[in-house]
């Protein structure tokens, strides 16, 4: 189980072998989503290890990149707090046993019941526009913690996944920040928050480094011209992960020493230490280490050569919506030569549905066990049933190589489920 060191740094080595795989398998149909319990644990490690100048910094883990209580109590035991940005993703946070602090409330377009939640379980609110604060008054009340989440527009450049900061639906002008902050003051709120999120999958270090600048930065100016001072900055997520094997993992280490620097170059001569820093990131926590394992079910030789497998765009739609590289092992031919070259395909009806094109593997047979790579973060999550497709179970596997089942697969009844029409049941 030394999986995550050589896991991030792009060598891709499995937690399991085939012979485990296939004893699985025996009792657990494919397709399934596989998460490494030890691996996930010893990534939350290494994030606070590298936080640890900073009191109070908190990783609160973006639910929605997995959102399976079971995951989501590991990261709890692992000093973790639960990202939210809906009603169901707090009962989750619930259900493991999180409340007030714990939660960060990071919605946007919110429906009033949804806050009335994030208010009732006391979670952070994170607002994501100015007129929000008098929607809160008005449906719900004003809670004592107030934070904003700033969109830097064009001060900044986003990257493929979020887009530019100017198209971004989300969050506050610098201008409505600082009309935003002075009516909170006079609403009474006491403890404040500034947000921002501009990139998702992002591999430079620096770029999380220039984020908390940006908002050290504003936080000085926030105490210069309204006397306000921020008790929490949160960078978002957005870290992160080598999908592909020439790809590095963000340096941890570099990022939250640069961010240490701005932080005594800024926050400490301004008198605004301790100001805790937090992030959200939901990629990075889980991604490297979930494994959608699929078997070849058929192979077909056109103007292309196929390897038909039974998962499909509806458990991992990485690679059919962005294009998204997703490495593939087949079980037990690690060593032959990747010498064929497939499109690696599901059974949806568009053409999209495909994990991988004209990839270079080994020869592959029906049967044959493909492991698709980092499907941790947003991948069963993302998943839909469409075409009449089911979603997958999740399992996990444990530290003492055991595997439990975390969440049942789909079946027909639950797909007919919201249909009251005789003959389907
Ligand atoms: C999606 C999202 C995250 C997590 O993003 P990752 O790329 O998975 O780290 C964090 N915060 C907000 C507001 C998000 O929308």
């Amino acid at each position: 189980m030394e999986s995550t060191v050589a896991q991030q740094t792009g060598n891709k080595p499995l937690p399991f072998t085939e012979a485990q795989m296939r004893d699985i398998v025996a009792k657990h149909p494919t397709p399934f989503h596989i998460y490494d319990e030890q691996a996930i644990r010893e990534n939350a490690r290494q994030l606070n290890a590298a936080f640890e100048w900073c009191p109070g910094f908190r990783e609160y883990f973006a639910v929605k990149a997995t959102p399976n209580p079971h995951i989501l109590k590991i990261l709890m035991e692992e000093g973790f707090g639960g990202d939210c940005s809906s009603r169901a993703e707090l009962m989750l946070c619930q259900a493991v046993g999180m409340s007030g602090d714990d939660i960060m409330f990071t919605s946007n377009n919110t429906p009033a019941d949804d806050y009335a939640k994030a208010v009732e379980l006391g979670a952070l609110l994170n607002l994501d526009d100015i007129t929000h604060i008098d929607y809160l008054a008005r449906h719900v009340g004003i809670p004592k913690t107030v934070c904003f989440r700033y969109n830097p527009g064009p001060l900044r450049e986003g990257n493929v996944i979020i887009g530019k900061p100017e198209e971004a639906k989300y969050g506050f002008t610098r201008e409505q920040l600082f009309e935003g902050y002075a009516k909170l003051k006079e609403k009474g709120v006491e403890t404040f928050g500034l947000h921002t999120m501009v990139a998702s999958n992002e591999l430079n270090p620096d770029f999380f480094v220039e984020t908390a600048r940006m908002l050290f930065e504003l936080c000085v100016a926030l105490k210069d011209d309204l006397d306000i001072s921020v008790d929490f900055v949160n960078l978002g997520g957005g870290i992160g992960i080598p999908y592909h094997p020439d790809q590095s993992p963000v340096d941890l280490t570099h990022m939250s020493n640069g961010i240490k620097a701005a932080y005594e170059e800024l926050i400490q001569p301004a008198g605004l230490h301790p100001l805790r820093v937090l992030m959200e990131n939901g990629r990075m926590v889980t991604g490297p280490f979930g494994y959608l394992v699929t078997k070849a079910i058929h192979r077909k030789d056109t103007y292309k050569n196929y390897v038909g497998v039974d998962a499909s765009m509806a458990n991992l739609m990485r690679p059919g919506m962005y294009g998204a590289y997703h490495h593939i092992s087949v079980l037990g031919k690690e060593s032959s030569p990747n010498d064929q070259s497939y499109d690696v395909v599901g059974s949806l009806c568009e053409n999209n549905d495909k994990f991988a094109i004209d990839r270079q593997l080994p020869a592959i047979a029906n049967d044959d066990l493909l492991v698709i790579h980092d499907t941790g973060a947003h991948g069963h999550a993302m998943g839909f049933q469409y075409n009449g497709k089911l979603r997958s179970s999740e399992l996990l596997l444990k530290p003492d190589g055991s595997v439990e089942e975390i969440r049942r697969a789909e079946t027909l009844g639950d797909y007919f489920a919201t249909l009251d029409y005789p003959g389907l049941k």
